[in-house]
């Protein structure tokens, strides 16, 4: 049997030459059409990329805070401005936050924002990388339970390593 194709291959392999031209008009108006969206959405991308370059970027504090922020927070809270210095601020609500406090550093010129398991200070750092356990001072101030635990295990690290030969000695 004759399939309708194989019997009419013109009605359906090749159209006739109006239907065509009529057929390239709509295509090349459709992706002129398109050309101009993408146009407008290329323009609308800078335009957002060039507002938010201007707009002013938060600075990378690393949980140092001068004084004055940390006085400012205090008259947020308070409702009432202070030139004090406290040794440590507590943070309100801590079960709706990360509990944490605002230490004050042993020159008076910053206050830490110190956790549970971090401290943004120098001796944090280097306890870390000596014994990859947190110690300092405004950690121990804040968080007196879990520093003192801290403490313990980094003594139980220093007695192992004392007993313990190095392996640079070793060798
Ligand atoms: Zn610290």
């Amino acid at each position: 049997m004759e399939s309708a194709i194989d019997s009419h291959p013109e009605a359906f392999g090749r159209k006739p030459s109006w239907m065509v031209e009529q057929m390239r008009a709509e295509a090349e108006s459709i992706k002129a059409a398109a050309d101009q969206t993408a146009a407008q959405a290329m323009g609308e991308a800078c335009r957002l990329n060039e507002k938010a370059r201007k707009m002013p970027q938060p600075q990378e504090t690393e949980g140092k805070f001068e004084i004055r922020f940390a006085q400012a927070l205090v008259e947020i809270m308070t409702g009432r401005a202070t030139i004090a210095k406290p040794d440590m601020i507590r943070m309100p609500e801590p079960e709706k936050f990360e509990p944490l406090a605002l230490v004050l550093s042993s020159t008076e010129q910053f206050y830490y924002r110190v956790t549970a398991s971090f401290c943004p200070c120098q001796g944090w750092y280097w306890s870390n990388v000596r014994y990859g356990i947190g110690k300092c001072r405004h950690h121990t101030l804040a968080f007196p339970e879990i520093a003192s635990e801290n403490a313990r295990r980094i003594e139980q690290i220093k007695t192992q390593r004392k007993t313990e030969p190095s392996r640079r000695a070793a060798q």
